[in-house]
């Protein structure tokens, strides 16, 4: 009974959390498959993340800019070796 609580906490802490997020999507430089991230706009209306195509794995650099109504973002995907 006490292990259920326990375990029922931290999911609700995440999805909580996850509402904060916005989702955006690109397409992979490399592939072409669209992806899709989940962007913090508390980390600024302008982010560089690193992160890998999730269909041929490459490093991307993503250049995110966050729309001022922040309900939005722009994703700019490069290949991380270029
Ligand atoms: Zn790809």
């Amino acid at each position: 009974m006490i292990a259920a609580i326990l375990a029922t906490i931290p999911a609700i802490l995440t999805k909580a959390h996850k509402i904060m997020f916005i989702s955006a999507l690109f397409l992979c430089p490399v592939c072409g498959t669209e992806n899709e991230i989940e962007v913090d706009p508390s980390a600024g209306s302008r982010q560089k993340l690193t992160e890998d195509c999730q269909t041929c794995c490459r490093p991307l650099i993503l250049k995110i800019e966050i729309s001022p109504d922040g309900d939005d973002a722009d994703v700019e995907a490069t290949p991380e070796n270029e």
